[in-house]
């Protein structure tokens, strides 16, 4: 019988607040079967539902901060061990400390899985503020839209469920700015880190979705 293990493909999108990660790790997910974990996304699910851990994460993320990271490995640990991240799974915004890729190594090595391919998505710190300041997402199922790159067809609501679409609150500048300096101190180092694993890919991320997309599956490719 062959090992899945083998075959599971795990990828890690890098890239500050806004470079494109959920969005290219959608693609990814529609394109290779992968599960997509967003850490972000899972914190917003307990935030919706009220769960303890909502509670605790939303006082970081509504300052910009990032959530500790004993939790945050914890929830995205629990994560992996579903069944639809057999296949592989794609990570979006994890890990984003050293503390958090050094954890998810040992895991990955205790069960003879590999990351296969880091992705960085580059983009300018005005493009990325740009992008945030335009971004509005379902407050149903979470879509994410651009008002001026990607609207929805009808101003305001969501194209898939009628929902009505709004602005994350750490999405508001003066969040933002916090998120990229957050970036800068304790997720940059992840570059050099991925970079000694020779796993690092390099994509510009201030082009066109699908030319992002057209970039990124041509570096998996060389993987
Ligand atoms: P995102 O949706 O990826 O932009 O994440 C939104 C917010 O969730 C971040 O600003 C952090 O407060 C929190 N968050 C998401 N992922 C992580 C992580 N890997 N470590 C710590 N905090 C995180």
């Amino acid at each position: 019988m062959i090992d899945i293990r083998i075959m599971s493909k795990y990828i890690i999108m890098l890239g500050a607040p806004g470079a494109g990660k959920g969005t290219q790790a959608e693609l990814l997910q529609a394109r290779m079967g992968l599960a997509h974990i967003s850490s972000g996304d899972l914190f917003r699910e307990n935030i919706a539902k009220q769960t303890p851990l909502g509670k605790l994460a939303k006082q970081y993320m509504d300052n910009g901060e990032l959530v500790p990271d004993d939790v945050t490995v914890q929830m995205v640990m629990e994560r992996i061990r579903r069944p639809d991240c057999e296949r592989g799974v794609v990570f979006d915004g994890f890990p984003r400390t050293e503390e958090q890729a050094r954890t998810l190594d040992k895991a990955f090595a205790a069960e003879r899985k590999r990351i296969n391919a880091v992705i960085l998505l580059d983009a300018p710190d005005q493009v990325l503020i740009d992008r945030l300041a335009a971004r509005r997402i379902c407050a149903k199922d979470g879509s994410v839209y651009n008002l001026l790159t990607n609207p929805p067809r009808v101003p305001g609501i969501c194209d898939k469920d009628g929902a009505p679409l709004e602005q994350r609150e750490d999405d508001k500048p003066d969040t933002v700015r916090r998120r990229l300096q957050v970036f800068q101190k304790q997720t940059k180092p992840l570059i050099d880190y991925y970079q000694q694993a020779s796993l690092l890919n390099r994509i510009r991320g201030d082009q066109e979705i699908e030319l992002v997309e057209r970039d990124l599956l041509a570096s998996l490719e060389k993987q």
